[in-house]
């Protein structure tokens, strides 16, 4: 971000997700000790796991997969990993179906008309400008596979219309140009394979680098206000459990949502995100399904994903019973109750099955890629850089759909930059 500054000690890093953590631990290698402030009592972000009912939960489903070379092995130095092979399917008009997405199969197993829908929509349609992400599936998939699938499971995630949706999404998420190329594998939409801690849930990788950096780590501690000159962040102000304290940075990494940063900083950026609500449901059944999670497709249906960790991880999990994760974008109603009527209509469970229930609510969940996202990500960053201690990594804070293994390059990109400068 900053072109002139490399590494000033007090090195400050704001927020203890993955991507804070990260940036500490290699710095920590590199003999620079930074300190990281976490609002939470536990460290790990949206990564952390807990227990529930005698289980491990992580928030909502959680599993490492990386074309990054190398990563695999930097992360598997904090916490131990196994492979194994990915299990998912697709709920999709009351049938259960392959994951990927299968044009084939869906023209064999949809009703007669919808299948040459499909079929004829895919051959015959007209081409559009490439302006949204509507327009970008249309153009490749053909008007019936985006209105069967794609656009209506893109609208419950972003809560807009698909047409109000960044073609960068497609780009991103639907990343194939024909038929064939849905069957392709292993890219880091079509993974067989993932991997996995055998033990303590995903959050076992965000304790890993909790243990490697240790009391680096001040948990409990909310940043409330930053201090600036115009040029350089000149104060971070602490909240720890009720005493405020100032801290005067050499150099600050922040990993917070860039909206936050930007009202810290007198800035407001005309960004969002979409919050996500996990309903957990107890389940008095041995199993539920034998993946690791679903998919649903339809629009009616406010799940998006539902997982279960007991095919995570089965060693040492009570019997007779199981926990469903059921991911839901939207933002009012009863999320327990819409997780229990998706999961009725395919036959997955019975509402007396379930025999407790939570929420746990994210509000930074999903950056909404709408429209022109890009130029005012864009503008923000330019003025984040007239700060040139300071310096932006991790989900939230770069507004971008990173994986754990991003934050984990990113955060190892940064330090070797910031290495190089000082
Ligand atoms: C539903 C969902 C499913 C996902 N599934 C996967 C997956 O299967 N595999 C995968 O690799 N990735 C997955 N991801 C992405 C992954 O979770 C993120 O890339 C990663 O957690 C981001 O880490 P981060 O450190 O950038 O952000 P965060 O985890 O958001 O960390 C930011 C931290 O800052 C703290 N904070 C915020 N404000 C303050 C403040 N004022 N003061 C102090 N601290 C503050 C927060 O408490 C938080 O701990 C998923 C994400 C979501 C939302």
């Amino acid at each position: 971000m900053s072109d002139t500054l490399g590494l000033k000690e007090p090195i400050v890093i704001l927020g203890g997700g993955i991507a804070g953590l990260a940036v500490a631990h290699y710095l920590k290698e590199a003999g620079y000790t930074a300190t990281v402030f976490e609002a939470a009592e536990v460290p790990g972000g949206v990564t952390r796991s807990f227990r529930w009912h005698g289980f491990t939960c992580d928030v909502a489903c959680h599993r490492f997969f990386s074309p990054h070379p190398g990563i695999l092995n930097e992360v598997k130095k904090v916490a131990p990993l196994f492979k194994t092979i990915r299990r998912s399917q697709i709920m999709l008009r009351g049938r259960v179906l392959k994951d990927p997405i299968s044009p084939p199969e869906l023209v064999m197993r949809m009703p007669p008309a919808l299948s040459a829908r499909l079929v004829s929509g895919y051959l015959f349609h007209r081409r559009v400008p490439d302006t949204n992400f509507d327009n970008y599936v249309h153009n490749r998939y053909g008007p019936g596979l985006n209105d069967l699938f794609f656009k209506p499971y893109t609208e419950k995630m972003f809560g807009i219309p698909a047409r109000e949706v960044s073609t960068e999404w497609g780009e991103q998420k639907v990343r194939v140009s024909g038929l064939i190329d849905v069957i392709k594998q292993n890219t880091k939409i079509y993974f067989r394979y993932f991997h996995y801690p055998p033990s303590g849930g995903f959050g076992t990788i965000a304790e890993g680098l909790h243990a490697c950096i240790g009391d680096q780590l001040h948990l409990n501690s909310r940043i409330v206000g930053i201090g600036h000159n115009g040029e350089r962040i000149t104060a971070v102000h602490v909240d720890q459990e009720g005493k405020e304290m100032e801290i005067v940075p050499g150099t600050v990494i922040s990993t917070l949502p860039i909206t936050n940063l930007g009202t810290f900083l007198d800035y407001e950026v005309p960004l969002s995100f979409r919050p996500i609500q996990i309903a957990y449901l107890l389940i008095g059944k041995e199993r539920v399904t034998r993946n690791h999670w679903v998919y649903f497709g339809d629009a009616d249906i406010h799940i998006n994903r539902l997982g279960e960790f007991k095919n995570f991880v089965s060693d040492g999990v009570p019997t007779g019973k199981t926990v469903l994760a059921a991911e839901i974008t939207m933002e009012t109603g009863d999320a327990i109750r819409e997780a229990i009527a998706g999961c009725e209509r395919y036959g997955l469970i019975r509402a007396d099955d379930v025999l407790d229930a939570m929420v746990v609510r994210e509000k930074y969940a999903y950056p909404i890629y709408e429209g022109g996202y890009m130029d005012r990500l864009a503008s923000a960053k330019s003025h984040f850089a007239r700060f040139k201690n300071l310096f932006l990594v991790g989900r939230s804070a770069l507004f971008h759909h990173a994986e754990i293994d991003d934050n984990f390059l990113g955060a190892k990109q940064l330090v070797e930059q910031l290495l190089e400068r000082t």
